[in-house]
């Protein structure tokens, strides 16, 4: 089953569940139709016995000519039982037949005449008896009146009497509907074909897109609100978000490869420079001092991807626990504050005891990307400021008077690998900001910055208590 096609399943299923109905109706309705046709048999049989225990009379003597050459005559007693010409011998195949109590038959017909003394008269019932295969329903009825005492008339009829109709309307339907039921399979899997046709065309558009490995294209779907619509346009923001996050990601790979070929190459050139011929002690000293600063520069570079990776996808990496934000900060200013580049003074102002549930490794990375920048883009003099508060939320602030961030790129900064014009010539990988708003976001939270060119940058970070 699970190899078949849709189509099929659909058209397999269609079919057993019209068979099931096909034949639940038609066993009800013959069902019905039997209890009806054996009813109506039992209701005519009782019917015409009743009517011809009137036909039957006493009479002492004979002697009206004209009745007698119509009429039936028995001898009974000492007198004659006259059977009227009313009286119906055999119709609609019911038979009637004249008794005396003992069995003796004494005038009509009866199919069962063989074993008739085996049963007996039971008035006002209908009894089913079975002969030589076949049942028969029995109805007996005593003829009342002056000398008639130990008469019983008997009515017999045959239960398949009238099922002729019956066996008429199986045979018919044992071959219109099997014919039926083929037409309604055939009918059902022309009609699960055209139901699936959109789905043929979805699987055709989105097998060419991933063999062009085009993710550019869409699949066409026409107008409508249907549930294919709906699917086609989850398939497309799908192959959407595929496409944006494949860019990303060949963005960052070629941003990773430039920004690692620089230190190597200055690596490569120093080092050929440096052996192209005798050096002095300190030429060599120089020159191991270049390859150093290059080396930290590498590894700082695959420090913070092996950190990118780790955030975007084995977040296991970085556990979170209960940390007192508080001290970590304090702490970190404390030691950044001993830095002094350009005299810049680092000031805080923390509220004590502010818990936050986190990793106390990336918070720490965090707090001294963004104390690291304020040193970097500040002023000869100039000052930072540094506060920790919690009302709603924790919120962390980083305030210099360096050089500010133009408006338009405010969002800009926090991508991957993005460095301002300006600050090209200072030392950096363009990763720290982007790293910030990782962490922050690993922590539930989002970092936004508030900057105006030339006269400072205050950057905030909101996280979640
Ligand atoms: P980088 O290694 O270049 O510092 P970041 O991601 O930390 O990379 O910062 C991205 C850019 O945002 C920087 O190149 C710089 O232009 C700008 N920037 C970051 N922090 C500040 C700040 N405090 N003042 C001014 N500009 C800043």
């Amino acid at each position: 089953m699970k190899k078949l096609s849709f189509r099929v399943k659909i058209t397999l299923w269609f079919s057993f569940i019209t068979a099931f109905i096909i034949a639940v109706t038609f066993g009800v309705i013959f069902r019905v139709s039997n209890a009806v046709t054996q009813k109506n048999i039992q209701d005519n049989l009782i019917e015409i016995t009743e009517a011809n225990t009137d036909e039957i009379k006493y009479k002492d003597t004979i002697d009206d000519t004209w009745e007698i050459q119509d009429d039936q005559y028995i001898k009974y007693g000492d007198g004659y039982l006259e059977i009227d010409d009313d009286f119906l011998d055999i119709v609609n195949g019911i038979y009637s037949a004249l008794y005396y109590e003992t069995g003796t038959l004494l005038y009509g017909e009866n199919p069962l005449a063989k074993i008739n003394a085996d049963i007996p008269f039971s008035d006002n019932t209908v009894q089913t008896v079975n002969f030589e295969g076949t049942e028969y329903y029995v109805f007996d009825r005593p003829i009342s009146g002056d000398g008639t005492d130990g008469l019983w008339l008997r009515g017999i009829v045959s239960e398949n009497q009238g099922t002729q109709q019956l066996d008429r309307i199986v045979s018919l339907s044992s071959v219109a509907l099997p014919a039926l039921l083929i037409l309604a399979v055939l009918g059902g899997y022309w009609i699960a074909g055209r139901a699936l046709k959109p789905v043929y065309k979805i699987t055709e558009a989105a097998t060419k897109i991933s063999q062009g490995n085009d993710l550019n294209k869409h699949i066409e779907s026409g107008k409508g609100t249907d549930e294919l619509h709906r699917l086609v346009d989850v398939l497309n923001d799908m192959i959407s978000r595929l496409n944006k996050a494949f860019k990303k990601e060949q963005q960052f790979t070629s941003d990773v490869s430039h920004e690692l070929r620089t230190p190597m190459s200055v690596i490569t050139a120093q080092c050929e420079y440096t052996l192209e011929s005798t050096r002095t002690q300190e030429e060599y000293e120089d020159a191991l001092r270049v390859i150093q600063r290059q080396g930290r520069k590498m590894s700082r570079l695959i420090d913070d991807m092996l950190c990118f990776a780790r955030l975007d996808g084995n977040k296991d990496s970085y556990p979170k626990e209960k940390i007192n934000l508080s001290m970590l900060v304090t702490d970190i200013c404390d030691d950044m504050s001993l830095l002094k580049t350009n005299h810049i003074v680092l000031s805080r102002d923390i509220q004590p005891d502010i818990y936050i549930f986190g990793n106390s490794m990336l918070i720490s990375r965090m707090i001294t990307n963004l104390i690291s920048n304020a040193y970097r883009y500040g002023k000869k003099d100039g000052k930072i400021f540094v506060k920790l508060s919690c009302s709603d939320e924790v919120l962390l602030s980083v305030e210099d008077n360096g050089i500010g961030i133009p408006a338009e790129l405010h969002e800009k900064i926090f991508e991957r690998f993005y460095r301002a014009d300006e600050s090209r010539s200072t030392e950096g990988t363009g990763l720290g900001l982007a790293m910030v708003k990782d962490i922050a976001a690993y922590h539930g939270g989002s970092v936004e910055v508030n900057s105006e060119n030339k006269k400072g940058s205050t950057f905030f970070v909101h996280i979640p208590k």
